[in-house]
C-alpha cells in the first residue's frame, strides 16, 4: 500500500480528552477517530490490526474444535425476560420497540447471546449423540456501558468472539474449558500481549470455574491479585488469603473502655479526624440483612467488605445492607454509630478484627464511639472468617509468599455456566437411558478491540505504537528519502513489488516530505521494520533496515536487499512464535 492512497491521518498533539496512553496513540497514529461517547470508527490502520487480531481468535477457535457460526445483533426481548436478565442488565441492555405493520415488537441489541445460541441449540439438539458441541462467532456486542471511556478500551459497541460449549456431563464440560483455556493462552501470547489467567468468581457450579485473562497496565480498571512465589493470581472478588484465625481471647494491658462524645461523626474518615487515630485502629460494624435476617460483620477501619465471602460464610443465598430502620432496631442508633459491644444481632468477625487491640468502634448510640473495646472482655467471637478483600502485603492462600495488588485489563473470561440457560429456555437431550436433562453449558468470551487497545497500552514508548509482528498493520515501512529522486524510486519500486508479491504486508511512505517528518510518523503507527532508501547510502549500494524498537540501523546491500528483509521477518516470527505455549 502507498501511504498516498490510504487515509493515515496522523496528528502531532495529545487530543486533550485522551486520558490513557493506548487511546491517546490511536487517535495520534490515526487508527480510529470518535464519532460520540463510547463509539468509534476505526480507520484503514486500525481496521488492519483488528483484522489481523481476529484472524489469530478464529484460527485459535477453530483449532480447539470451535464452530463458527453469526447470530443476530437484532434480538427478541421475550428471551431476556425468561432468563431474567432483562432485569440483570438493567439499564445496559440496549432495547425498544419497533413498529411492524399493525404490531409492536419489542427488541433488544444483543449484549451477549447465550440466550440467542441456547434458544438455538434446545431447537435442534435432542439426544446425548449429538453432543458435546461448541459454537463460537466474531460479532458486535451492544451495552449501554455507564462510562464508556478510555477509547476502544469501554465501549457501547465492540468486537467479541464469544463461544458456547454444550455437553452432557460436567466432565465434558470440563475438558472443552480446559481447551479453551489453553486455547486463549495461545491467541494473547500469539498477538504479543503479557497476559495473566486469574481465578475469577466462580458462580453457580463453584470450584475452579471461571477464569479471566489480564493485561497487567496501570491504567487497567481491574485490581488482580499476585503473588509473584507462588503464582497465585486471582481477582479482587474472588482473592484468598493465607491469615489463619488468631486468638479470640483478650490481650494482655487492655486499656478501659471509654465512651466519647463524637457529635454527627459517623464515618471512619471523621471519627479518626476527630479522635486523632488511625483507620487500622478502627472497627467498622456493617449491618447486612442474610436472607432477610441482621447480621453485624466487623472488618478493620482500612479494609473493604467482600459481599460475596460474607454470603458464603453466613451460608446465605443472598446479602445485602441493612436499612436505617432496621440498623435502628439492632444499634438503638442512626447510621454511622454501630458497634459490637451490646449489639442486639448475630456478629461476625475477619480474621483481622481480634488483633486490633483497643479498638475504636460504634457506641450503638447516636452520637458516641467507644475507645479501648478489646474482645474477650468486651465482645465475644467463636470464630472468624475471610470476609474482607485481599490486599498487598497478606500471606498468599498457597501457604508461601505475600500478595501484591496489580491493575490489569480485562480481556478475556472464561466461565462455566452449568444449566442456567438450559433450564431457563429448554435445553434438554436425552442421555443413554432416554431419561431429559438439561444440557450443562460454558461460556468463553474475547474483546478483540481490548486486544488492540491493550498492546497499544502496553507496547509503545515515547515516540509511538511498537506493534509485534503477528498484529502490525504492515510488517515494513519503505522510506525513501527524495520522492523526486529517479534512482531512489526506482530501487524503493522494485523493492515494494518483490516484497508484496512475497507476500509481506509493506507500506510504502510515498509523501513528498522530509526525512524527518517520515521518521516520525513511521515511528508513531509503530510499524515493525523501517526500511530507508536514498541519499548517500544509495549511491554507496547500501539501504538501511531498523527494527521500531532498536536505535541503530544496520545497512544491507541493495542488490540483495529483499531476501536479507526476509531473512530478518522470518528470524523475527520464530522469535515471537517461541512465546507462544503448545
Ligand atoms: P467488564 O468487567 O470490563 O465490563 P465484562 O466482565 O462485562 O467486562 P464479559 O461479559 O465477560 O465482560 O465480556 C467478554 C469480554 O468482552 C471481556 O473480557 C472484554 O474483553 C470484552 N468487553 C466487555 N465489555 C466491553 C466493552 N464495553 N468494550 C470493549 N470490550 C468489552
Ligand atoms: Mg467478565
Amino acid at each position: 500500500m502507498r501511504w498516498s492512497q490510504t487515509f493515515i491521518p496522523t496528528m502531532k498533539e495529545i487530543p486533550a480528552d485522551a486520558e490513557v496512553p493506548s487511546h491517546q496513540l490511536m487517535l495520534r497514529a490515526g487508527l480510529i477517530r470518535q464519532l460520540m461517547a463510547g463509539a468509534y470508527t476505526y480507520l484503514p490502520l486500525g481496521l488492519r490490526v483488528l483484522h489481523k487480531a481476529e484472524a489469530i481468535v478464529r484460527e485459535e477457535m477453530d483449532a480447539a474444535g470451535g464452530i463458527e457460526i453469526l447470530m443476530p445483533a437484532l434480538q427478541p426481548i421475550d428471551l431476556f425476560e425468561r432468563t431474567g436478565r432483562k432485569t440483570a442488565f438493567g439499564n445496559v441492555l440496549i432495547n425498544f420497540p419497533v413498529r411492524r405493520g399493525d404490531r409492536t415488537l419489542h427488541l433488544a441489541l444483543g449484549p451477549t447471546h447465550e440466550e440467542v445460541v441456547t434458544d438455538l441449540v434446545a431447537k435442534h439438539i435432542s439426544s446425548y449423540r449429538q453432543l458435546p458441541l461448541t459454537l463460537y462467532q466474531i460479532q458486535t456486542k451492544f451495552r449501554n456501558e455507564e462510562r464508556p471511556r478510555f477509547g476502544v478500551l469501554r465501549t457501547s459497541e465492540f468486537l467479541m468472539k464469544d463461544a458456547y460449549s454444550f455437553h452432557t456431563s460436567v466432565e465434558s464440560l470440563n475438558d472443552t474449558y480446559q481447551k479453551m483455556y489453553r486455547a486463549y493462552c495461545r491467541i494473547f501470547a500469539r498477538c504479543g500481549l503479557d497476559y495473566l489467567p486469574v481465578e475469577a468468581e466462580s458462580g453457580p457450579i463453584g470450584g475452579d470455574a471461571s477464569h479471566e485473562f489480564m493485561i497487567p497496565a496501570a491504567n487497567g480498571e481491574d485490581s488482580v491479585v499476585f503473588c509473584k512465589q507462588t503464582n497465585y493470581a486471582a481477582n479482587l472478588e474472588r482473592a484468598e488469603t493465607g491469615r489463619r484465625t488468631p486468638p479470640l481471647t483478650a490481650p494482655a494491658n487492655p486499656a478501659a473502655l471509654q465512651k466519647v462524645h463524637t457529635p454527627d461523626v459517623g464515618s471512619i474518615d471523621a471519627v479518626c479526624k476527630l479522635l486523632k487515630c488511625q483507620p487500622q485502629q478502627m472497627l467498622k460494624t456493617l449491618i447486612y440483612l442474610a436472607d432477610g435476617q441482621p447480621v453485624a460483620v466487623l472488618i478493620r477501619g482500612d479494609h473493604e467488605a467482600n459481599e460475596n465471602k460474607i454470603r458464603r460464610a453466613l451460608g446465605a443465598t443472598s446479602v445485602e445492607l441493612a436499612d436505617p430502620g432496621t440498623i435502628f432496631k439492632v444499634t438503638g442508633a442512626p447510621v454511622g454509630f454501630a458497634g459490637p459491644v451490646g449489639i442486639k444481632c448475630k456478629v461476625v468477625a475477619d480474621h483481622d478484627v481480634p488483633l486490633v487491640k483497643d479498638a475504636i468502634t460504634g457506641a450503638n448510640e447516636a452520637d458516641y464511639h467507644l475507645t479501648g473495646v478489646n474482645i474477650g472482655r468486651d465482645y465475644q467471637l467463636d470464630a472468624t472468617h475471610d470476609l474482607r478483600n485481599a490486599a498487598a502485603g497478606d500471606p498468599s492462600p498457597r501457604g508461601e509468599g505475600t500478595l501484591e495488588l496489580v491493575k490489569g485489563i480485562e480481556v478475556g473470561h472464561v466461565f462455566k455456566l452449568g444449566t442456567k440457560y438450559a433450564v431457563a429456555l429448554d435445553a434438554t437431550f436425552d442421555d443413554e437411558k432416554e431419561f431429559r436433562q438439561p444440557i450443562i453449558m460454558g461460556c468463553y468470551g474475547i474483546g478483540v478491540n481490548r486486544i488492540v487497545a491493550g498492546l497499544a497500552e502496553t507496547r509503545h514508548d515515547d515516540n509511538g505504537l511498537i506493534w509485534p509482528l503477528a498484529v502490525a498493520p504492515y510488517s515494513v515501512i519503505l522510506c525513501p528519502l527524495a520522492v523526486t529522486d529517479d534512482e531512489t524510486m526506482r530501487v524503493t519500486n522494485l523493492i515494494y513489488q518483490q516484497l508484496q508479491s512475497a507476500g509481506v504486508d509493506v507500506l510504502l511512505d510515498d509523501r513528498d516530505q522530509r526525512a524527518g517528518v517520515k521518521f516520525k510518523d513511521a515511528d508513531l503507527i509503530g510499524i515493525p521494520l523501517r526500511v530507508v532508501i536514498g541519499g548517500k547510502g544509495l549511491k554507496e549500494g547500501v539501504i538501511e533496515t531498523k527494527w521500531r524498537w532498536e536505535s541503530e540501523a544496520r545497512k544491507l546491500p541493495v542488490a540483495s536487499a529483499v531476501p536479507a528483509i526476509m531473512e530478518l521477518l522470518s528470524a523475527r516470527r520464530t522469535e515471537e512464535a517461541a512465546t507462544v505455549p503448545t
